[in-house]
């Protein structure tokens, strides 16, 4: 979540362990006789001794500079949610060079300060991590995997300065992977806080594979049961992805690019976004089955790079760690990014017409069946997501997804462009002018009015009333208009749909919780209660399987379901689905279909303005691929 224009670290050196046991040689002695010398970085020594307790001590080494210094751990990271991670924190001490104490007290709970520090001082706390997933911290037996946020506090008058970060005491046959450079020393460096805690850290024994495309160097880091996934599939899914996003944008702005993943076997799934590489989760069964859901999610967070890190709305900088940082722009800054999403995916050959037809159908119905669709904005919804931790708050009559909305938003904008700009726009232009005249020039976007201003741009039109209407406000969007420029409407189809009884929604990774019981329905009958945590579903761990496993009853089945409340501790309910009248929305082509209508949905299907050059839009000429490099992955 935080930003620095420029290129990443282009480092390609691999971390074996020859570098490893530089680092440990290197943090041993720095543990030993820590020495803070003036004009130095601020330094920082993460000791992972102590996995089975999920504790780290954290040493920081402050270079001299003012006497009285204050200390900030941010109280959010990764989601746009207040965690205070203070919490975790056991105790804090500082001392001064030579080891004697010095004074430092709390000044709010997750501030303090220290004094006589003028010399340099060294400052050391221990936080536990047990929080898995791409948007927590953890470290146990198995791995390690830091959101460094978490874990580092920053000096309040240094957070631009460049810092240092080195792992000591790492288990054996463990290794590390970042997006950090490393530093000659076996350290890490960043030239800020906040780059430094944009680049997650896995330590481990993972697999790798790099690869080489469109100009960039890969690498693919996987923590998991090798016998739970394929890494050449993996990575001929990625070559497709990364090419496919380059090309569309026609950008590179970077050398070397990190990629996560964890598999693991319980619930799981989700993916967070760094300037440099991103971190996924994903449920191994799921993996197993299909790559749908990992290219997806890979689609998504490799578009972020772009479109959040580097096109980033004013209200998210600087970052404050220090509370909410309340933004309009998350309709566009996510949602935009779930429309790229399918865009990267149809380009690469991941997804076809009717795949992503079906797609945009589920999200149609989705938002019309919210009550809320209503009552809240793009643009409120993207204020709220402060709220997104509260069970009532996601309740279909209190609010919408800035996900959902966002998609389809940008689905429509693309649609609006091309039409205002006959063809000759489309979302693409828009993105690749918000790249060039915003990121490319260091500056941030003023959240739906720079969206907007980038689309007049392009299409040479206005598109007041678009954002007034469904960005800003609440109208009903009159889907026909839009896709009808592509031969398609929107059909709304009633059926008679199974019907478990209750609503039950999730906070990112967090636990699956009843949002709403149907009253006198069957489900309620069983002693199901709203709030209930929802532990196993037919008998498996809730999760982001259990979407799936509920769309797959018929009405007169037996529901097993394991729930756990404070009340009544962990129960069985077992009731019979029922089944219940629903409205769904779909997609179809037109009675007739024009050929002026067929061409523009062929161009939007691609991504692509119509008329353009296709060949003066797509990548450098030394980036152009291969059928052999498209597939030809160098695992070592
Ligand atoms: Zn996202």
């Amino acid at each position: 979540m935080n930003f620095s224009p420029g290129v990443c670290p282009g480092t390609r050196q691999r971390l074996r362990l020859a570098v490893c046991t530089a680092i440990l040689a290197a943090c041993s002695s720095l543990a030993q006789s820590p020495q803070p010398t003036p004009g130095k970085p601020v330094a920082y020594v993460v000791d992972l001794s102590a996995p089975e307790q999920h504790l780290v001590d954290v040493q920081i080494l402050l270079p001299a500079g003012a006497a009285q210094r204050e200390l900030q751990l941010p109280v959010w990271n990764a989601l746009y949610q207040i965690r205070d991670f203070a919490q975790f924190v056991n105790w804090v001490h500082a001392k001064d060079r030579s080891g004697s104490p010095l004074p430092i007290r709390e000044l709010d709970k997750s501030r303090w300060e220290i004094q006589g520090a003028a010399n340099g001082a060294i400052v050391e706390y221990q936080i536990y991590v047990d929080s898995p997933g791409p948007f927590g911290a953890q470290l146990n037996p198995h791995h390690a995997f830091f959101n460094l946020a978490q874990i580092l506090m920053y000096p309040v008058d240094a957070r631009a300065a460049a810092s240092n970060v080195c792992f000591r005491h790492i288990p054996e046959g463990w290794h590390i992977a970042t997006p950090l450079t490393p530093a000659p020393e076996g350290e890490f460096s960043a030239p800020s806080y906040d780059r430094l805690v944009d680049s997650p850290v896995e330590i481990g024994d993972f697999q790798e594979s790099d690869f080489d495309e469109a100009g960039g160097h890969f690498r693919v880091i996987v923590d998991a049961d090798p016998a739970d996934y394929d890494m050449a599939k993996i990575a001929a899914a990625l070559h497709k992805i990364v090419f496919a996003a380059i090309t569309w944008m026609n950008d590179r702005p970077f050398d070397t690019y990190t990629f996560i993943y964890h598999f693991p076997r319980g619930p799981a799934g989700g993916g967070m976004e760094h300037a440099c590489s991103t971190a996924i989760d994903l449920n191994a069964d799921s993996l197993k089955r299909s790559l749908d859901a990992l290219t997806g999610v890979t689609a998504h967070e490799f578009f972020h790079l772009w479109n959040v890190k580097r096109i980033r709305p004013q209200t998210l900088e600087p970052v404050d760690y220090t509370k909410e940082n309340y933004t309009r722009a998350l309709w566009f800054s996510e949602g935009v990014t779930s429309t790229a999403e399918d865009t990267i995916e149809l380009r690469a050959g991941l997804l076809d017409e009717k795949h992503y037809l079906d797609q945009l159908s589920e999200e149609i119905t989705e938002l019309e069946r919210r009550p809320a669709h209503l009552t809240q904005s793009a643009e409120e919804s993207s204020l709220d997501a402060w709220l997104e931790g509260n069970a009532y708050y996601r309740r279909p009559e209190r609010s919408i997804s800035y996900y959902n909305k966002g998609e389809l938003l940008g689905v429509m904008l693309d649609l609006q462009v091309r039409e205002a700009s006959h063809g000759r726009a489309s979302l693409r232009e828009v993105l690749q002018w918000m790249n060039a005249n915003y990121a490319r020039k260091n500056r941030f976007f003023n959240d739906s009015e720079g969206v907007r201003e980038a689309a007049e741009a392009v299409s040479h039109a206005d598109l007041g009333s678009f954002f007034t209407k469904y960005v800003a406000g609440t109208e009903e969007i009159p889907w026909d208009d839009f896709f009808r420029t592509v031969g398609l409407h929107v059909q709304a189809v009633a059926n008679n749909v199974p019907d478990a009884g209750f609503i039950a929604s999730r906070n990112f990774d967090g636990p699956m919780s009843v949002a709403a019981v149907t009253p006198a329905g069957a489900a309620e009958q069983a002693g199901l209660q709203v709030g209930d945590t929802i532990l196993e579903l037919q008998g498996k761990p809730a999760g982001q399987e259990s979407r799936q496993a509920l769309s797959e009853l018929s009405s007169g089945d037996t529901l097993t379901v394991k729930v756990h409340s404070h009340r009544a501790g962990d129960r069985e309910l077992k009731w019979k689905v029922g089944s219940r009248q629903e409205i769904s929305y779909e997609i179809r082509d037109l009675d007739q279909v024009t050929s002026a209508q067929r061409d523009r949905r062929a161009a939007w299907l691609k991504g692509e303005a119509q008329g353009a050059p296709a060949t003066s839009r797509i990548a450098p000429a030394e980036s152009a691929p291969t059928g052999a490099n498209a597939i030809g992955v160098n695992q070592e």
